[in-house]
């Protein structure tokens, strides 16, 4: 099984195919299962945020194209009855929770924003969503709409030149780019795990049925070695974040105490016990280092403002989700964006630990965001198959 980090940025991986493929067999079930509990499977957003680089519409073409909100009494606070859950109770568990040993807090406080790698939607026009009932699939969007938001995206990769005589160590100068390829490739691999999703789950229009289309992945993904192998460096990044979290962020804790009041209503009912399914996760993951960050935005080799551009760059990229004229589309970009950019803060961010805050929103959509990336992987194994099977028919 080849090396899949190729030359291009060899500084950051540690891996290959076939250990995540073993890998990852191994806690697809764990992970399907993580991302079906009450704490993981709501998320909040504004689907109506209007898109501030161009006048986009939203509007959907089909019915795959909706996504079902919660009705506000679902996770409203006027009917709650039991005391333990009411606002009150809650911010009191909070703030007896609010630190631990290791100097990150469970937010409740305003988050430190200066350290976010993503936009976060949290006004009134905010709705929940459960996300296993509008899956990430096939929805018909396409054509010049979503192609003028892919090019935005990748156009917020153009990064300026940097000034060697601004580094500590100009010969390191050729070495600067390497956080520019993380950045491409973390989006080309975001762009290729949505178009394995929506293969995997294709209808045609004139099906209502969804199912593995093996023409539509070779063309979006198949044939394209370094979108395949961008969708395990993704893997690779997000299960390097989650491990590392782990070390540093008491979860299951904050499960228990989540800062978002409204969800804690999803939660009442539920005795579901986290622990032994994140420890399970957590020490697979943590057997091998998957993803190594030690050269990156290095003081020696890079100046102090690229960290800032990644970062900027990053938010754009996710505020651009709300030009996105698909509200399927729109959803699951924008919890990937949100996962991404706190796998982002959590592995480039350490100097700042102490000020590092997580709200609920940014742990499910980093856990929703492996699970999707965790998808992938089995479904592009699932279509290697098919397409074996293809060449013997032939
Ligand atoms: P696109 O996928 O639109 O790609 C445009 C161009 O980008 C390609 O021609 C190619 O040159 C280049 N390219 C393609 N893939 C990669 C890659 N991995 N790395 C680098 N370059 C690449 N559709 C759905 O059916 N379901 C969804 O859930 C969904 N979610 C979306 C979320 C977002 C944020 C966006 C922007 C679009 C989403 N879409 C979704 C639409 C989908 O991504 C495609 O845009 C659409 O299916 C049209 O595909 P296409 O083959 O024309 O090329």
């Amino acid at each position: 099984s080849p090396e899949f980090c190729s030359q291009v940025i060899t500084p950051t991986c540690n891996t290959t195919f076939s250990y995540i493929d073993s890998l990852n067999d191994g806690l697809r079930p764990l992970i399907s299962e993580l991302v079906q509990t009450p704490y993981f499977r709501y998320f909040k957003l504004n689907l109506d945020k209007q898109c501030k680089f161009w006048n986009a519409q939203h509007f959907c073409a089909t019915e795959n194209c909706a996504v079902d909100i919660l009705s506000p009494s679902q996770y409203n606070w006027s009917d709650v009855t039991d005391e333990e859950w009411k606002p009150a109770r809650l911010g009191k568990i909070n703030r007896e929770y609010a630190s631990d040993d290791s100097g990150a807090a469970i937010d409740e406080a305003p988050t430190c924003e200066d350290l976010d790698y993503c936009h976060i939607d949290d006004d009134h026009n905010c709705v929940y969503v459960n996300l296993v009932d509008n899956p990430e699939r096939f929805t018909g969007y396409g054509g010049n709409q979503s192609f003028a938001v892919w090019k935005a995206i990748y156009s917020e990769n153009c990064f300026p030149n940097t000034n060697p005589m601004s580094m500590k160590n100009p010969d390191a100068a050729p070495e600067s780019c390497i956080e520019k390829n993380v950045f491409y490739r973390l989006v080309s691999g975001m762009h290729a795990s949505i178009a394995v999703h929506l293969s995997n789950e294709f209808a045609s229009p004139s099906d209502s049925e969804f199912k593995p289309n093996l023409k539509i992945f070779m063309e979006r993904v198949g044939a394209h070695n370094d979108r395949l192998s961008n969708v395990y460096f993704n893997y690779a990044l997000v299960s390097e974040a989650i491990v590392k979290l782990s070390k540093f962020f008491p979860l299951v804790q904050s499960i228990k105490t989540s800062d978002d009041l409204s969800h804690q209503k999803f939660l009442s009912n539920s005795t579901y016990d986290y622990s032994s399914l994140l420890d399970s996760i957590i020490s697979s993951l943590s057997q091998h280092t998957l993803f190594n960050t030690s050269r990156l935005f290095h003081p020696d080799t890079t100046p102090p403002s690229l960290k800032e551009e990644f970062r900027s760059r990053f938010k754009n990229v996710s505020a651009i989700m709300d030009c996105v004229g698909c509200d399927r589309c729109r959803m699951w970009g924008k919890l990937q964006t949100i996962g991404y950019g706190t796998a982002f803060k959590i592995l480039f961010e350490d100097e700042n630990i102490d000020k590092l805050k997580f709200r609920r929103i940014e742990l499910v959509a980093l856990v929703n965001t492996f699970d999707r990336l965790s998808k992938s992987i089995s479904a592009i194994n699932n279509f290697k198959q098919l397409y074996l099977k293809h060449l013997d028919d032939v």
